[in-house]
């Protein structure tokens, strides 16, 4: 039924809220025998994630999901994210790349503050300013969640139907580097890219299509085949344009926080036996 190994997780270095330690206990109650920690644009919790896999005997694979931009037909960019996994974390290039990331998202935080600061319901407070003094990855989650936090919104969800999905109020994206330069980075950085959740893209098949050619056609490893919610449709969809391409399958929760059953550790359906796991290639430690 299961794979045992999750191979997208956040932390509390970026969107989740378990630090690595607890994130690789939950892993162990779980049972799985892999685990990888893919945090938005850092690296940050990778060190305390791979020391807490070794004490409790669990495969440990570095990870980063890198955000990308990936221009439109119709003008505009959408924000697509890559995987990088088994990914060497102290090279020079992962590193400048990080600390430019980490600008971009501070400059997009703060011009998503001032936008909805603007708003009626604001009252002149900017969701931002407080964010931006902490030290993990800033996204638009941790703004969901003082939109809720606030009374401005019902859940996060709520909030980004409102606020900050693309056409809201508070969306601004930004300049972020290519689909193709990301998958680049990551194999300069001795890691396989695996295409995050394409089935969750708003793009038509053709479009979809073009997307993944060009991760292909940029060295690109693999697709996101099997993750929860994903209906046998979206998985058999994903896994034909992984095998059209000649692209492994990768699997994984995108586990943000215990508190959502929809996104549970560990658990989704296994890889189909046509997909080669991209499993196969990596070397957890
Ligand atoms: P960011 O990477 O700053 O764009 O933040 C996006 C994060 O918010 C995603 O990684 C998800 O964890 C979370 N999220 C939750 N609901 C949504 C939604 N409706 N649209 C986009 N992101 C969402
Ligand atoms: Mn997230
Ligand atoms: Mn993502
Ligand atoms: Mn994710």
């Amino acid at each position: 039924m299961f794979d045992l190994i999750d191979l997208h997780t956040h932390s509390l270095h970026s969107d989740g809220l378990l630090s690595p330690t607890a994130l690789v206990a939950l892993a162990a109650t779980r049972g799985l025998k892999v685990l990888a920690l893919t945090d938005h644009d850092s690296i940050a919790g990778c060190a305390e994630a791979h020391a807490a896999c070794s004490a409790a005997g669990i495969g440990f694979v570095s990870g980063v999901e890198l955000t990308a931009g990936w221009p439109m037909r119709g003008g505009g960019t959408i924000e697509i994210h890559v995987v990088g996994l088994g990914i060497d974390l102290e090279h020079p290039a992962l590193v400048t790349h990080l600390s430019a990331q980490a600008q971009r998202r501070a400059m997009r935080v703060a011009s998503i503050g001032a936008k909805l600061a603007r708003e009626r319901d604001f009252a002149g407070w900017d969701p931002a300013t407080e964010l931006l003094a902490q030290p993990m990855t800033p996204t638009r989650m941790h703004i969901a969640r003082a939109l809720v936090a606030r009374g401005l919104a019902r859940d996060p969800q709520h909030a980004f139907d409102r606020w900050l999905s693309r056409g809201k109020p508070g969306y601004t994206t930004s300049q972020w580097p290519e689909v193709a330069a990301t998958v680049r980075l990551i194999g300069e950085c001795r890691g396989h890219s695996a295409l995050a959740h394409a089935h969750r893209y708003k793009l038509s098949h053709c479009a979809l299509h073009e997307l993944v050619a060009a991760f292909a056609a940029a060295g690109g490893n693999a697709l996101e085949v099997s993750l929860p919610g994903m209906s046998q449709n979206e998985t058999a969809r994903i896994g034909a344009l992984a095998r059209s391409f000649g692209l492994a399958g990768s699997v994984g929760s995108d586990f943000h926080e215990p508190g959502l059953p929809w996104r549970p550790l560990g658990r989704f359906a296994k890889l189909p036996d046509q997909i080669a796991p991209l499993l196969a290639r990596l070397s957890p430690r």
